[in-house]
């Protein structure tokens, strides 16, 4: 074989005869295929950097804020804080990728504590739609250990690099929003007395991917099988925002601060707010509710939601700006019909939605419920031009439908 035979690409490893163009480094070579690829790498990656970098000099976080309030009602406190979290994680990305400074900022994942519908997911896929960045749902109820039967952790991953269309860059930067993490609490709060495996367990393998590792992410999902081609995705920039219901933790929020006041008690319990303990949640509360501090740790950013009051759920039918109300009144816009709503029926379903205790959430099967018949019949007359809804209208409407029904959201 002569010299010329023996050099190859460095890289791919093709022969020099194979190449167009074999070019020498002082030790390497790499041929004209893989110089394209490189290339394109790094024009990839800076694009989405360059994309990143003039979202966040629009974004501070008061426009964040903004944002939310056009489409969240009322959580001013969470605003706030999300807003502040999301802005800083982002900066924080910006000054790994261009700075040398030796002041590393730590990543700040969120944790939400707030009752079901009260708009938990709706702030999370929010500020991933305003920051165009991939942004999946993961249920922390699945999840177990790797080994068991269930999801293992990863699989999360799986999720946010399909949303990112499988682009590893864009996937490194997205959200994830772990529902229920309350789920995977152990049942108490020392290890010794109830050993309590799937949940702790299910904690302890988040911890890493919490903080920043590179994981081999199962690019169909599912269990890892030997042939299977991994995609490593470092989680060292995304962000995970988790919420949960915690049902019970006002117990503990009480008794912690039932303790600190002793002595203080009449002057204390005058201002503790009792009927919504959850503005008050700390670290600890999550704690002694079953979180290992490890976990609590590495979402150093706590904040709360407030239970929704009849003002706030009237306000969520009408004011957003994909509120209900609106998206049936485009429906039927587009039918030429006008749809309106009397004040009476929407204290109706106001009502209805209070009784239920399910947030928002029950707000759209009341009015599933309520439209069915005249979306069955408008589209077919088009003598029709107008449809009012009346509270008469919506209490024959639901008077159809078992409760049952319409409590699933
Ligand atoms: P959860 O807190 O259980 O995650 P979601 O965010 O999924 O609740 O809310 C369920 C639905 O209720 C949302 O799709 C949204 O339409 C509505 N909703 C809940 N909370 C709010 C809110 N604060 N403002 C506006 N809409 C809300």
């Amino acid at each position: 074989m002569s010299e010329t035979e023996k050099i190859s690409c460095s890289f791919c490893g093709k022969n020099k005869q194979d190449t167009n163009i074999l070019i020498a480094g002082d030790s390497a070579h790499i041929c004209d295929s893989c110089i394209e690829q490189a290339h394109d790498i790094v024009k990839e990656d800076s694009v989405a950097q360059k994309a990143l970098s003039e979202d966040f000099k629009l974004l501070k976080p008061k426009a964040i804020k903004d944002y939310l309030d056009d489409f969240v009602i009322g959580q001013d406190e969470l605003k706030k804080v999300i807003s502040v979290a999301v802005y800083n994680h982002y900066k924080r990305l910006l000054q790994l990728d261009t700075s040398e400074e030796d002041v590393e900022i730590e990543k700040s994942n969120i944790i939400m504590v707030g009752q079901t519908g009260t708009g938990k997911t709706l702030i999370a896929r929010t500020i991933a739609k305003l920051l165009k960045v991939p942004f999946c749902i993961a249920d922390a109820t699945v999840l177990t250990e790797a080994g068991y039967v269930g999801e293992d952790v990863e699989s999360i991953l799986t999720r946010l690099l399909q949303a990112a269309d499988y682009n590893v860059e864009k996937a490194k930067k997205g959200i994830v929003f772990i529902d229920e993490i309350d789920k995977v609490a152990r049942k108490s709060d020392n290890p010794s007395i109830t050993r309590d495996v799937s949940g702790e367990g299910v904690q302890q393998a988040m911890l890493k991917l919490l903080e920043g590792t590179i994981v081999n992410v199962p690019p169909q999902g599912g269990r890892k099988h030997p042939d299977q081609k991994m995609i490593a995705l470092n989680t060292k920039d995304i962000l995970f925002i988790s919420g949960g219901a915690f049902v019970g933790i006002e117990q503990h929020i009480s008794r912690r601060m039932n303790t600190k006041s002793i002595g203080f008690r009449s002057e204390n319990e005058a201002m503790i707010d009792t009927e919504n303990l959850l503005q008050y949640i700390s670290p600890q509360d999550l704690k002694s509710f079953g979180l290992i501090p490890e976990l609590i740790g590495r979402m150093p950013v706590v904040s709360h939601l407030n239970p929704l009051d009849r003002i706030a759920l009237k306000k969520i039918l009408t004011e957003p700006r994909n509120a209900l109300i609106k998206q049936y009144q485009k429906l039927f816009e587009m039918e030429g019909i006008n749809l309106i709503f009397d004040k009476k029926a929407i204290d109706i379903i106001v009502d209805r939605a209070m009784e239920f205790k399910l947030g928002a959430r029950g707000l759209r099967s009341i009015c599933e419920a309520i439209m069915l018949d005249a979306m069955f019949e408008f589209p077919s007359d088009e003598s029709k031009k107008e449809l009012k809804i009346t509270a008469s209208y919506v209490k024959a409407q639901l008077s159809r439908v078992s409760s049952t029904k319409l409590k699933v959201a």
